[in-house]
């Protein structure tokens, strides 16, 4: 443990401190240069240059009160508009700027219980359906305000079925929620179908297209097949769409849009009592910070539709020729669907381990972003990566090769954690690793996160110990469900 830290005795020098910050990023992720796939979007160092000086001139500013900044208000308006006529809403269309995804979907799923509350009281037990591939964001808003969410399996392109949806259904639904697309994979769930299913039984649809909202605009225009996704199905309510993606925006900035108002008025929460005076706020946060508005609003001013388009074009290319390149593989494939920009790929039954070729991408300096139920990387291509594509692919085909030549690189830790992840009992052990390693990153004392991935501490250790044991048990299991079977 080290000493805890304390504010300085006496101020420093604004330089020194500048200076310190400066230095301090040394550690984390290139993500200019490429090797960092959907945890920044960067259009380039001019717009770069500009978000930072967009989101400086508003740092201090709150929305908090709109009559004390107009100009905030007057940002968040605009961009609502915007955004509405992109997503082709109805004139009666209204919304709001959150502070990222998981907000905007925080935000919806308490309106629509909140709206359920009202209109539909006897129901003690809320629910949502969606399909499994849906953000972990939905189980957290689930998790928070007491709604349950049902998950119904997808089709073998990674795609919601809208039958099984239908079939979930029962008396405590209280909306449907699917993605456009779905962060995993890059599939675009059916939702015209899906908006049939919610008609038949007069429920809402959330469209979560936080990643696809200013992605798929964009795609439909370049004339690439783009199912519709958006309010111009009218079983539609509601969109999540994340400004701090592909509308490449500083950090800290969603959109969340209704239809119309007899939605969004169920997310207003107003406090008469507090000693402090009336309060009301639109989203989950109390204050509401100015400099994401800004930046966020200065992106879309600063791009336009040209710009985007231009990102777009960039990022299809780059998308496609990583396709190209991981299916001439041998023993890889894609997986979900093409839809989008963002590519999936995994390995082919008998092809070698995934994960361990993960692991030897990492080693060469690649962030990766493992999917499992079916073991996969997952890539948010951007604009960015059209110039390191092929170097990707050449070293997937470098790491494919590694563990070819070398099968037992699949019992490396993290390989290792992740194969047995595929197996479901073993799953509530992962939890309490994963638990525990996030306990020892925020306990007293700590500043710096231990750099090692999870599975080399408390997961590994708790895989070392049980996952010997637990992989003879659930051969077991499964010996003894197929002599059920046949009896
Ligand atoms: C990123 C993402 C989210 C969550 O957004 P955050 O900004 O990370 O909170 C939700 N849904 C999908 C499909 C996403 O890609």
């Amino acid at each position: 443990m080290s000493a805890r830290a304390r504010i300085p005795d006496r101020g420093r020098a604004a330089d020194a401190v500048l200076d310190e910050l400066a230095a301090m990023k040394q550690p984390d992720a290139d993500w200019r240069g490429g090797r960092v796939f959907s945890l920044v979007y960067h259009a380039g160092e001019a717009h770069e240059q500009l978000l930072q000086r967009a989101y400086a001139l508003y740092a201090s500013a709150n929305l908090l009160n709109p009559m004390a900044f107009q100009s905030l208000r007057r940002m968040e308006a605009e961009i609502t508009q915007m955004v509405a006529g992109l997503f082709h809403g109805p004139d009666s269309a209204v919304g709001a700027v959150t502070s990222g995804g998981t907000e905007s979907i925080l935000c919806a799923i308490a309106t629509y219980r909140e709206h359920a509350r009202a209109k539909r009281p006897w129901i003690r037990r809320p629910q949502i359906v969606a399909p499994r591939t849906i953000h972990p964001a939905f189980d957290k808003a689930a998790h928070w305000f007491g709604v349950e969410l049902k998950k119904v399996d997808v089709d073998d392109e990674q795609r919601a079925r809208p039958d099984a949806i239908a079939r979930a259904v029962g008396r405590r639904t209280i909306a449907l929620a699917a993605s456009a697309p779905q962060y995993p994979h890059g599939t675009i769930d059916p939702i015209e179908e899906l908006g049939e299913v919610a008609t038949r039984h007069g429920l809402p649809l959330h469209v979560d297209a936080c990643v696809g909202g200013f992605m798929l605009p964009w795609l439909e225009r370049l004339g690439r097949p783009v199912p519709r996704w958006d309010f111009r199905v009218p079983a539609v309510t509601s969109i999540s769409a994340d400004l701090h993606k592909y509308g490449y925006a500083g950090k800290g900035a969603s959109t969340l849009t209704w239809r119309d108002m007899s939605w969004m008025r169920h997310q207003f929460f107003v406090a008469t009592d507090f000693p402090g005076g009336i309060y009301v706020s639109p989203t989950m946060i109390g204050t509401r910070p100015g400099g994401p508005l800004a930046a966020a609003w200065a992106a879309l001013q600063a791009q336009g539709e040209d710009g985007y388009l231009a990102l777009t074009r960039a990022a299809i290319e780059a998308a496609e020729r990583i396709r190209a390149g991981i299916t001439a593989i041998p023993g890889l494939q894609l997986l979900g669907r093409p839809d989008t920009t963002i590519v999936a790929w995994g390995t082919a039954p008998g092809g070698p381990d995934l994960y361990a070729i993960a692991d030897r991408l990492e080693a060469r300096g690649w962030s990766v972003d493992r999917t499992q139920h079916p073991a996969g990387v997952h890539l948010t291509v951007t604009a960015n990566h059209l110039a390191i594509a092929d170097d990707y692919v050449r070293d997937v085909r470098e790491a494919a090769d590694e563990v070819r030549a070398d099968p037992s690189l699949a019992r490396a830790p993290t390989a290792a954690m992740y194969g047995m992840m595929a197996k479901l009992p073993v799953r509530g052990l992962v939890k309490r690793g994963v638990r525990q390693l996030f306990e020892k990153m925020y306990a007293p004392g700590v500043v710096v996160p231990d750099a090692t991935a999870p599975a080399d501490d408390a997961v590994g250790r708790m895989l070392d110990k049980h996952g010997a044991k637990l992989d003879a048990v659930l051969d077991q299991v499964g010996k003894l469900r197929t002599r059920l079977k046949r009896r």
